[in-house]
């Protein structure tokens, strides 16, 4: 398959009316690197970093992380990668953790609420990207972030860790970009201050639908209930961009629904510039977009939304069976 888009490549992702979209990979593990070029990638948009907390039967050592992601960024080879601090509890649960019995885990305590609540393991990560830069560029995003005084300890965290690796006199990445995964509703309406504090937002569409709709992501029963392309779903990611945009905040989105070329085609229609995917789904979504004017894929939403569709894919596959 990746052979079926290796003639487009190269190519960079623009609209048939001019719309630049930015397509970058997720990845978690070294092995999933060599896909930067395989994939056409621009970039790692998302990292995650627990499979290296998870496959230890204890928390890894400062030293082995920075090493690691040093690892990561020399096969990176100068492309932005985007590491994603500790997003554990939830469905991912840390062996040696001591196991907290949680009637809902998903709303739980996880991802940056352990980080916050238990900041040893947080600061140590933080220390390793640090030093795993090594004088390259740095972008850090904190996971599930819910509320703004949230992203704001974390990256008063990162301040502070900033501050101590320069007394220790260790070499600071050249520039260091913070970013916040937008994964719960209530940050579509956060205070303005939340868009200027962060120097970028992720969206994190997997766990943000299963908040939106009230759907366990791993249940099998309910996971494929709701459509992405729901009106109310594109509403919200309307308003994200929306908002992100008033503060020239750049916006990204991460979860496995930016992979589907439908719905990436109808996210750029709504707005978002830069989508972050499985490798594999770069070739297909690229092709799809190079192919498309996403002032008329908008046009046939809107239509949609106006005539009180519940969803509007009906309306947007037609449109693509009929050009
Ligand atoms: C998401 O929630 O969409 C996301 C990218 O993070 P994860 O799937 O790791 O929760
Ligand atoms: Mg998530």
């Amino acid at each position: 398959d990746q052979q079926r888009y290796a003639s487009i490549r190269e190519r960079p992702c623009v609209t048939r009316d001019g719309a630049r979209i930015a397509l970058l990979m997720n990845a978690g593990l070294m092995a999933d690197l060599p896909s930067l070029v395989s994939s056409g990638a621009e970039g790692v948009g998302l990292f995650r970093t627990e499979l290296q907390f998870l496959t230890r039967n204890k928390v890894p050592r400062r030293g082995e992380l920075a090493s690691l992601y040093a690892r990561v960024l020399d096969a990176a080879n100068g492309k932005a990668v985007t590491f994603r601090t500790l997003d554990i509890g939830s469905d991912k649960v840390l062996p040696y953790m001591k196991a907290t019995e949680e009637p809902n885990p998903a709303l739980g305590w996880r991802a940056i609420r352990v980080g916050l609540d238990k900041t040893g393991v947080m600061r140590m990560q933080l220390q390793a990207l640090l030093r795993a830069a090594n004088g390259r560029p740095m972008d850090i995003m904190f996971p599930f972030i819910a509320q703004l005084e949230e992203f704001l300890e974390a990256r008063a965290h990162l301040t502070r860790e900033i501050h101590r690796e320069t007394s220790l006199g260790h070499v600071l990445p050249a520039t260091i970009r913070v970013g916040a995964m937008l994964e719960t509703p209530s940050m579509a309406f956060a205070p303005r201050t939340f868009f200027e504090a962060a120097d970028f937002i992720s969206i994190g569409g997997n766990d943000l639908k299963q908040f939106f709709f009230a759907a366990d992501r791993e249940n099998e029963r309910v996971r494929r209930r709701y459509d992405t392309l729901n009106v109310s779903y594109l509403s919200l990611i309307e308003q994200i961009v929306g908002r992100c945009d008033e503060t020239k905040t750049p916006l990204s989105f991460c979860g496995e629904d930016a992979g589907r070329p439908v719905e990436a085609l109808c996210f750029a229609a709504m707005g978002l510039r830069s989508l972050s995917m499985r490798p594999a789904s770069i070739g297909p979504v690229k092709n799809i977009l190079l192919k498309s004017d996403l002032s008329e894929v908008r046009t046939v939403i809107n239509a949609a939304r106006e005539a009180g569709e519940q969803s509007v894919r009906g309306a947007v596959m037609e449109y693509l069976r009929g050009r």
